[in-house]
């Protein structure tokens, strides 16, 4: 008997109706004598609404009260799935994930699985029941409820499939599967068949919000194979998986932007060893991602300005912490909130030359100019302004013959 961890996403359990159906699909794979696990994700909107609510009560809200806050909406959702499967005529029930409990280790708001413990878990599914597990959080050691990042129910059943061994992870959204960019700012964009855990984690750190990276890495460690679907059709979906040669002669396999990023320059700082620490220190302290960054040569080896992007989220914190920082002198700050960076990805990169000539002419031909530009081995990622991010999109996968 195979077993097989079922994760629902916001928009797929978003409400009663949708909850119906998802518990159609899940009897489905009962019916079909498969051992069920369930994960579900809070009802779109509701995570959104907790957040909101934090924000009016503090603008610097206590990070283990906001997840305590913001894990409730799980609660409810898989309080609701286990409450249809038994009303249709199934075992079923839910669990919190303190109940099991799921074992986290890290900051609140950004914790990691570290174990789950399966005991109870395995007793109740060879009884035949149904469990349906909270996404999106745990407990650690000191008892207190954690969450694991934003969008982290995915990480929540790779972690369960790993620990309970599944034979097959496949996570329910509101598409039918991975495209080579988001469907739904793109037309064109095409159904991917299958993709390695690689491009898929890049993809995802560059702004694909169909996977949470952090998930996508647990699964490449865990060496966990996850089907991509739709909760609305029941279209085939798209496998994420480990490398395999003869995969494919593609060298592009998809493009990714990001919305809400602000470019920050500081102008006229001492060019001397340690600078660029003193400056980053204090923000990495107050946990703000700093993303691309570059340094100007300084021409007479005294001041330099050094330019790096960051959510704009933490524009106002950042401005703050450099302002404040007696380690540093500089001349001035200047930001720029209306900022994307748009990236391609692909392995075939590694071993075909002239990508970049490529990628940098096909943005050029439509006069987008680039503000910075970073590379990994199969990405490379150019910040533009926002306002040219469809075109720039729409210029690459032509050029990459994705459509
Ligand atoms: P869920 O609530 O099920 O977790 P998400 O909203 O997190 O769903 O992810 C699904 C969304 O991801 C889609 O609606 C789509 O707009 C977006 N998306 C971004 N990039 C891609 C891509 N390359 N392929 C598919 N979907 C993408
Ligand atoms: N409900 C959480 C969020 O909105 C977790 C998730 O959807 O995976 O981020
Ligand atoms: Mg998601």
């Amino acid at each position: 008997m195979k077993t097989v961890v079922l994760k629902f996403g916001g928009t797929s359990v978003g409400s009663i109706d949708r909850i119906k159906k998802v518990c159609k699909i899940i009897a489905f794979y009962k019916k079909k004598k498969y051992k069920v696990i369930v994960v579900s994700s809070a009802m779109s909107g509701v995570t959104n609404e907790l957040v909101s609510k934090s924000k009016l009560i503090s603008d610097n809200f206590d990070r283990a009260e906001y997840d305590t806050l913001v894990s409730t909406g799980e609660q409810v959702s898989c309080a609701l799935i286990a409450g249809r499967l038994k009303h249709i005529g199934f075992k079923s029930r839910s669990w919190t994930s303190w109940q099991l409990p799921i074992l986290t280790i890290g900051p609140h708001t950004s914790a990691r699985i570290n174990s789950v413990r399966i005991k109870g878990l395995k007793n109740y599914i060879r009884s035949g029941g149904i469990p349906v597990i909270t996404g999106f959080q745990g407990v650690n050691e000191n008892l207190r409820i954690t969450t694991i990042g934003r969008s982290g129910s995915d990480a929540t059943a790779i972690m369960l499939a790993k620990f309970i061994k599944a034979d097959e992870c496949i996570i329910f959204t509101d598409v039918d599967g991975v495209y080579t960019t988001d469907p739904r700012q793109y037309k064109k964009a095409k159904k991917i068949k299958k993709i390695f855990y690689d491009e898929m984690l890049e993809m995802a750190s560059l702004g694909s919000k169909v996977m949470q990276p952090t998930s996508v890495q647990d699964a490449k460690i865990n060496n966990i194979d996850i089907e991509v679907k739709s909760s609305f059709v029941s279209n085939s979906g798209t496998l994420i998986t480990g490398y395999k040669k003869s995969f494919s002669d593609q060298i592009i396999t998809g493009i990714s932007s990001t919305k809400n990023d602000a470019k920050i320059t500081v102008v006229g700082v001492k060019d001397r060893p340690g600078v660029a620490a003193s400056i980053f220190k204090p923000l990495s302290k107050n946990l703000i991602n700093v993303d691309m960054v570059v340094q100007n040569i300084s021409l007479d080896g005294r001041e330099t300005d050094l330019t790096f992007t960051i959510k704009s989220e933490d524009l106002k914190k950042t401005e703050r912490l450099i302002k404040q920082n007696k380690n540093i002198s500089f001349k001035k700050l200047s930001f720029d909130k209306g900022v994307s960076k748009v990236s391609i990805i692909g392995v075939g990169m590694i071993t075909t030359p002239g990508i970049t000539y490529r990628m940098f002419q096909a943005l050029a031909l439509k006069k987008i100019n680039i503000l910075v530009i970073s590379t990994s081995e199969i990405k490379i990622s150019v910040l533009v302004s926002a306002k040219h991010v469809k075109r720039a999109v729409a210029a690459l996968h032509k050029e990459f013959k994705l459509e």
